[in-house]
């Protein structure tokens, strides 16, 4: 039985996925998937549909990774927009990535609507909100880009922001229509309960601890001294890697992202805010997120302290954004108060790698994993059951730890502190 997790900011509990989730299969197996996130759901969903035999082992609860803790927006594109992407990897690899990061959010609905997935979602589209001229001449931009690509965008006045928002002091910005929001913890389970049907097992609270290269394949050492043979491995553990493969985690830096649920608004407020259930980012250097949950909680995010928190003090930062952008709010109470890691990489691209035949990666979503990681099961599974790389939207590229990574994360909560005095300044 897969329960799930009871400390979350859960508003609709999944139901359980009835079933014996507890060991590691001792058949060898095509495919040895670590992490239970998106990126691992789908892709072993997608490799079992390709008739692979797929064992996913996971270190904690179903839903405990950034994938059932995230914000739940599904935003297609990447941080880069078209010109850039196409200007950073040349006009193939850059139109090929663009075409690709365009449909991430249509994967999401698409399994969705086709599966008839248990999972309270809007589609009304994400505003990127800009709080200052030279944001709105940035949304400006990113709008053109994107419409010309034939996106559903629209280009937002003072007065209709405020409109849609309901929020105070933004100058305007652009409103894309392909994006929505979604249940995070229910996506989860769904993938999961899709994927079991499909015939994936997957093992819970098991950590893999070793990858040793056995002839043409792998042994996948768990803790407590089980192994499994399999074929393939593909390492979906992003912000959470460990020591499991040489660098990973180096190449990577980990932010926390913080987030707080207000008790659910009364019907006169939540008329008012977001009343159309559009998600929003802002466009400040320390952005905040923000949407309205399926019971109607304002949920809102952004970044916190590089350590885990100690005491409610440590979500000031968000509570205070809460405020400032609806001071109605103040006074109404906040319920809930959670944290994840969000992986970044230097050049904030996502990375595929594969240092060694038949073992593979993907880390660094910058905070856009949900469409990212749902789009990329297929391709992977293709990758993985072919062996062609022609099809992949990400090229493999070796690991590159970054240098001096152990300091990285001081500068980073450094970088954070002046980005947030900056930003008040603006103000
Ligand atoms: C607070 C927060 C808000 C976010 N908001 C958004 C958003 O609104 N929209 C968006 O698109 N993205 C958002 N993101 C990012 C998004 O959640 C991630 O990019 C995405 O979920 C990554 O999925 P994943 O499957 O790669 O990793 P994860 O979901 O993190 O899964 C990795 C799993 O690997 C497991 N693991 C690690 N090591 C081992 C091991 N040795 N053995 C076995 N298992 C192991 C971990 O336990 C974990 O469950 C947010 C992230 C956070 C934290």
């Amino acid at each position: 039985m897969i329960e799930p997790p009871a400390n979350l900011s859960v508003w609709q509990k999944p139901e359980a996925i009835a079933g014996d989730f507890g060991s590691v299969t001792t058949q060898a197996v095509d495919l040895v998937v670590v992490g239970a996130g998106v990126q691992g759901l789908s892709a072993a969903l997608q490799a079992a549909r390709r008739g692979l035999s797929v064992q996913v082992i996971e270190a904690a609860s179903l839903g405990e990774g950034a994938s059932g803790l995230n914000g739940g927006q599904v935003i297609p594109g990447m941080k880069f927009d078209p010109e850039a992407l196409v200007a950073m990897l040349g006009p193939e690899r850059g139109a090929r990535l663009t075409e690709f990061s365009a449909g991430t959010a249509d994967a999401v609905f698409s399994l969705i609507s086709n599966e008839k997935l248990d999972v309270p979602h809007t589609r009304t589209g994400w505003i990127q909100a800009a709080h200052s001229e030279t944001a709105m001449a940035a949304a400006a931009q990113r709008h053109r880009q994107w419409r010309a690509h034939g996106a559903d965008v629209t280009l937002l006045n003072h007065a209709e922001i405020a409109l849609l928002t309901g929020a105070k002091g933004y100058r305007g910005g652009w409103l894309d229509r392909r994006a929505g929001t979604i249940d995070p913890l229910a996506y989860v389970f769904a993938l999961a309960r899709l994927a079991v049907a499909q015939g994936v097992r997957i093992a819970l609270n098991t950590r893999v601890t070793g990858l040793l290269r056995d002839g043409g394949g792998w042994r996948v050492a768990t803790e407590g001294g089980g192994e499994v043979r399999a074929a393939k491995v593909l390492v979906a553990t992003n912000a959470y890697s460990d020591t499991l493969v040489g660098g990973l985690a180096q190449s990577l830096v980990w932010l926390h992202s913080f987030q707080i649920a207000t008790a659910p608004l009364p019907a006169s407020l939540a008329d008012i805010i977001l009343p159309h259930g559009q998600a929003v980012s802002d466009s400040r250097r320390i952005l905040v997120y923000f949407r309205k949950s399926p019971d109607n909680r304002l949920v809102l995010g952004g970044r916190g302290p590089m350590r885990a928190p100690a005491g409610a003090e440590d979500w000031q930062h968000q509570e205070r954004a809460l405020i400032r952008l609806y001071p109605v709010l103040a006074g109404h109470p906040i319920e809930r108060r959670w944290f994840g890691r969000v992986a970044m990489t230097s050049d904030f691209l996502p990375h595929l790698h594969e240092p060694e035949p038949g073992l593979l990666m993907v880390a660094g979503c910058q905070g856009r994993g949900v469409g990212l990681m749902t789009a990329l099961g297929a391709p992977l599974a293709d990758y993985i059951a072919d062996g062609d790389p022609s099809l992949l939207p990400l090229p493999i590229s070796p690991i590159r730890p970054i240098p001096l990574h152990r300091f990285r994360r001081v500068g980073v909560a450094a970088r954070i502190a002046w980005s947030r005095m900056l930003d008040r300044l603006e103000r």
